[in-house]
């Protein structure tokens, strides 16, 4: 593989490794262990195992490694280890690095999961977490200190889609002597530099984007050589969260058509959300690729004007207006992954974010009305269509 390939080409065939047949598709080695020649050849490997050896799939397997190099290589990152979700991922990269008596800073707005690990896990061992408006660079500035061991936020907040500023905050953050853990889901490879802008890991749930086709659960984490295989490896090879080889293979496929998938369905989200806005039945319509959106200059900076392919609608009528509009479309389904190939509606409130109490939805501006859009490889017209409709059937 060359440096110099450009994305689409490293998607189709970075990270690649070839059997003795020569198969041009990646072949699956559903395998969990591996053959040695020879006693002796035993006792070397596990002495120092070389670039193609492996001794064990919760440690390495070639076609999980196969898929680290690609992403690791459309991230421009030095290496990559490969885990069985995107909570995996963030789990590892955080408790890897971390112990008792370290101090955190995170964005308020995450994943619920990702808060839950930040708010309910990482207190229990000892390390003190300070939560901040991730978009208040001073929120950021008055929390980081000396000591500081890591900072982490989503780039893209969900489900209200703000931008976090990643070379500001990673500028604060280094000069203190922390890590800047980016949760880089809602941004995808393909439109932030996240590594590029300051980032020194970075985090993927794979079953987004990545697989693109809601068929499977994966996750990466990515970083420097030193950082994933002296930090990140010894605790994921020890504590269990590797990726199936069945699993590696679906998201290797996956990022082949990854770039081509990601920039339709940005295009499709930018449409709608340029026909939407203004509608009288919407309070709001956050997008980060609109003119409007409240970081429209760190957008243009930091994603190169894209506002990725997702979108949220803010239904003036609140509940009942928003379960009108989900039970009325006929395209989207009702679910809660999203950058599928399917157009994917959740709300947010009575379901991925329903256990926060309404004092930390109001903070997120998580409203009663809220729909999140996750817009998929459909027609746009037909999507427009579908959602305008929706829209006047509720009078
Ligand atoms: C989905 C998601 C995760 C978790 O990924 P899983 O693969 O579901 O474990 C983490 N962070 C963000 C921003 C996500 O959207």
């Amino acid at each position: 593989m060359s440096e110099d390939w450009s994305e689409r080409t490293k998607a189709v065939h970075g990270g690649i490794r070839r059997s003795q047949y020569g198969e041009v598709s990646e072949a699956i080695f559903l395998t969990q262990g591996f053959v040695y020649d020879s006693a002796e050849a035993a006792e070397a490997r596990f002495i120092e195992a070389g670039a193609d050896e492996f001794i064990y799939a919760r440690y390495g397997n070639p076609t999980v490694r196969m898929f680290e190099e690609r992403i690791a290589a459309l991230e421009d990152c030095e290496d990559g280890f490969a885990t069985a979700s995107g909570m995996a991922a963030v789990n590892g990269a955080l408790v890897s690095m971390l112990k008792a008596g370290d101090h955190v800073v995170s964005a308020r707005a995450l994943f619920g999961s990702c808060l839950y690990i930040l708010e309910n896990i990482l207190s229990r061992y000892g390390v003190e977490v300070t939560f901040v408006d991730g978009t208040d660079l001073d929120q950021w500035r008055a929390a980081i200190r000396p000591g500081t061991r890591a900072v982490f936020f989503e780039s893209i907040s969900n489900p209200t889609l703000e931008v976090i500023d990643i070379a500001a905050v990673s500028a604060l953050a280094h000069d203190a002597g922390a890590l800047v853990v980016v949760d880089n889901v809602f941004a995808t490879p393909v439109f932030s530099r996240a590594a590029e802008q300051g980032a020194d890991v970075i985090v993927y749930s794979a079953t987004k984007h990545i697989d693109g086709q809601g068929r499977a659960l994966g996750g990466v984490i990515l970083g420097s050589r030193e950082f994933i295989r002296g930090t990140v490896e010894p605790y994921m090879k020890h504590t269990g969260g590797a990726l199936s080889p069945f699993s590696a293979w679906v998201m290797l496929k996956g990022l082949e058509t990854m770039p081509l998938r990601v920039r339709a369905q940005a295009d499709t989200a930018q449409t709608i959300a340029e026909a939407l806005e203004g509608h009288p039945a919407l309070a709001r319509v956050l997008y980060p690729g609109l003119k409007g959106h409240a970081q429209h200059d760190l957008v243009q900076a930091q994603l190169g004007g894209r506002g990725g392919t997702v979108l949220s609608l803010d239904l003036r009528g609140g509940k009942e207006a928003a379960f009108r509009f989900l039970n009325a479309m006929t395209i989207p389904v009702i679910s809660n992954n999203l950058g599928d190939a399917k157009s994917i509606a959740t709300h947010p409130a009575t379901t991925t974010h329903q256990r926060l109490s309404d004092d930390q939805k109001d903070a997120l501006g998580i409203t009663p009305g809220l729909i999140r859009f996750s817009v998929g490889l459909e027609d746009a017209g037909d999507l427009i269509a579908d959602l305008t409709r929706a829209l006047e059937g509720l009078g």
